[in-house]
């Protein structure tokens, strides 16, 4: 997936770090090894102008350490625009670790990434992401205070994923009332893929609101069992990115919008949870843009997660949790209609809000 962007040949040889494409500014990047417990890790912490660098850690069984280091620039640099636009005071930054969370997680594993994540004093701040369950934070939480999305009867502020498929569901339906007048979601069709813990608690959301929603996953059981539950249509056909609907909800991994798929969607807005949906930002936005495909800005919409989250660290409660998260409708909406009076992309439109913001936050740093 992401090999296909980034390939190794792309990559400087003679600067193989800082050469990297996916390296834009990185503050810090930290390799993490364990022979004891078998883990190989990587922290990425982008940028801390705004605050402590926050992201949760992916466990994957990347083909490559490439791909590995790659996703976490990548992701990590996601991180810091995401904050910056939903107005948290937080930095980017986010971990990977390489493995099979079937098969090579462990407490062990998950404690001594905790005590690695303890050496940064706070830099950085870790939480749930794909392949991570709310239990294993519990586990990191035994050695270093710096994990959020620790089990409620733990004090903290539990799974983020179902706040994160509220602001996915905000941001969906102001870039309905921006494309159709209204944001009324009854008799769309949309498409969900990846139907995990954002993805299922977004189908039961449009589903409630009259969506007709087709599901997409490799995991054949989560497809029965979301199918039998909320009644969507699984998706049986042979290429998904093919099929028609009003809106293509990205829930799975990303680069999803790229030069294979962007001339099969046929669709007219494309809104979901997953990081870097574009491929590449620059030839995908501008791609979409030009065939009148309305992009949600994935870092915009999908920053309910980390609001969660930062009520851990800032101790406010759940109405302010849902009242920053029901913002992103608005946000959304403003930044639909600033990329259409500027020509910019949406993405280039969100970016800008929230490169301006980091800036102006580093001259009253610097005085
Ligand atoms: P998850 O692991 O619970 O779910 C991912 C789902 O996608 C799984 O059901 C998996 O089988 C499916 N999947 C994987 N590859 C696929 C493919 N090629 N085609 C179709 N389905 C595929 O993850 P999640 O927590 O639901 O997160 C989903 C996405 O949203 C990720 O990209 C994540 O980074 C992003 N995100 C999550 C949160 C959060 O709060 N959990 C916050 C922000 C962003």
């Amino acid at each position: 997936m992401i090999t296909e962007v980034f390939t190794a040949d792309q990559l400087k040889k003679e600067s193989p770090v800082f050469g990297q494409l996916s390296f834009n500014d990185h503050e810090q990047i930290v390799f993490c090894q364990d022979k004891d417990t078998g883990l190989k890790a990587i922290i990425g912490v982008h940028n801390t102008i705004l605050g402590p660098a926050l992201g949760g850690t992916r466990m994957y069984n990347y083909s490559t350490e490439w791909d590995a280091l790659n996703d976490v620039l990548r992701l990590s640099r996601g991180m810091t625009y995401k904050a910056a636009i939903t107005g948290l005071n937080l930095g980017g930054g986010k971990a990977v670790i390489i493995g099979d969370p079937k098969v090579d997680k462990t407490p062990e594993l998950m404690r001594r990434f905790g005590k690695f994540v303890d050496t940064l004093g706070g830099k950085y701040y870790t939480a749930e992401d794909v392949g991570m369950e709310t239990s294993d934070m519990d586990t990191v939480r035994e050695v270093t205070p710096y994990v959020t999305g620790i089990s409620e009867s733990k004090g903290g502020a539990g799974n983020p994923s179902p706040v994160t498929a509220y602001g996915v569901y905000m941001g969906m339906k102001a870039s309905a009332k921006f494309t159709y007048g209204s944001d009324e979601l009854s008799g769309k069709k949309i498409l969900v893929e990846g139907i995990g813990h954002v993805g299922e608690e977004l189908v039961r959301l449009i589903t409630e609101e009259g969506a007709k929603v087709v599901i997409s996953d490799i995991n054949e059981e989560r497809l029965n069992q979301v199918h039998k539950k909320y009644g969507a249509e699984i998706y049986r056909g042979a290429d998904v990115y093919t099929e028609q609907a009003d809106i293509y909800a990205p829930c799975a991994l990303g680069a999803t919008v790229n030069n294979d798929t962007i001339n099969k969607l046929r669709v007219k807005i494309i809104a979901g949870a997953a990081n870097n949906q574009l491929a590449d930002e620059n030839i995908h936005g501008a791609a979409l843009q030009e065939k009148g495909i309305v992009y949600a800005p994935d870092f915009l919409i999908n920053a309910g997660g980390i609001i969660n989250v930062f009520a851990e660290i800032e101790g406010y409660g759940r109405d302010q949790i849902i009242t920053k998260t029901e913002n992103i409708y608005n946000t959304t909406l403003d930044i639909l209609h600033k990329a259409k009076a500027t020509g910019l992309t949406t993405n280039e439109s969100a970016l800008s809000i929230a490169e301006e913001r980091i800036t102006n936050r580093k001259k009253e740093i610097l005085g």
